[in-house]
């Protein structure tokens, strides 16, 4: 059970519980959340984030599978257990002022682009005209990285790469995890929706390719 913080309005934590458990339904429609993988987030207010519970089928998400997290990852108001990746969804609020919603799912796509990449340890997508999808992209000529980080169950090593990345003054839409799954966000759920299927469609149109031309 959810109790919710003074801070946070009964009606503010409905709106995100359901728009994260809606676009879970909707991702695992598509197979994007195998066998309860995945997790999604939404910041609550500037301490507090929503986030899934752990271990919950993605594709039948209601309200109560919904938990409230501090920026540091560690439950709030409940004694569910939060995703086990919460802290890169935190990290992403911390870091990216203009997150307002984070994504993370396990796609096919994903998961064998995430291998075929790790080497590079980046996609280099040039030439789609769907990168325009991703905010700020304005033309199919622009260079969209999006980094592959090697996978690892501490989730330190993982926050530490991103801020590396980050750090370096390099742009970032999206990670990939090697042999896991994409990560990324928008300042809203349209367009953290929006990033994550033109990625979808970027990365299977490279695997395309790479089939095609082998
Ligand atoms: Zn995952």
């Amino acid at each position: 059970m959810q109790e919710l913080p003074s801070s946070v309005e009964p009606a503010r934590f409905a709106l995100c519980a359901d728009a994260i458990a809606e676009a879970a339904r909707e991702l695992a429609l598509l197979g994007w959340t195998p066998a309860t993988s995945s997790n999604f987030s939404m910041r609550v207010n500037e301490e507090l984030a929503a986030v899934t519970i752990s271990g919950r089928d993605k594709g039948r998400l209601g309200r109560e599978d919904i938990m409230l997290v501090d920026m540091a990852g560690h439950a709030v108001g409940t004694r569910a257990r939060p995703s086990a990746e919460t802290e890169l969804h935190t990290q992403a609020y911390r870091r990216l002022p203009h997150a307002q919603v984070v994504l993370h799912t396990h796609s096919r796509t994903q998961s064998v682009a995430s291998r075929l990449f790790a080497r590079e340890g980046v996609v280099r997508l040039e030439g789609w005209e769907l990168q325009k999808a991703i905010t700020g992209y304005t033309t199919h000529a622009s260079v969209l990285e999006i980094p592959v980080f090697p996978n690892t169950q501490h989730m330190p090593e993982l926050v530490e790469r991103v801020d590396a990345w980050l750090d370096a003054g390099k742009p970032l839409h999206a990670y990939l995890i090697d042999g896991h799954g994409i990560y990324t966000w928008g300042a809203d759920m349209a367009e953290a929706r929006r990033h994550l299927e033109a990625l979808e469609f970027l990365l299977g149109c490279e695997l395309d390719l790479r089939r095609l031309s082998a």
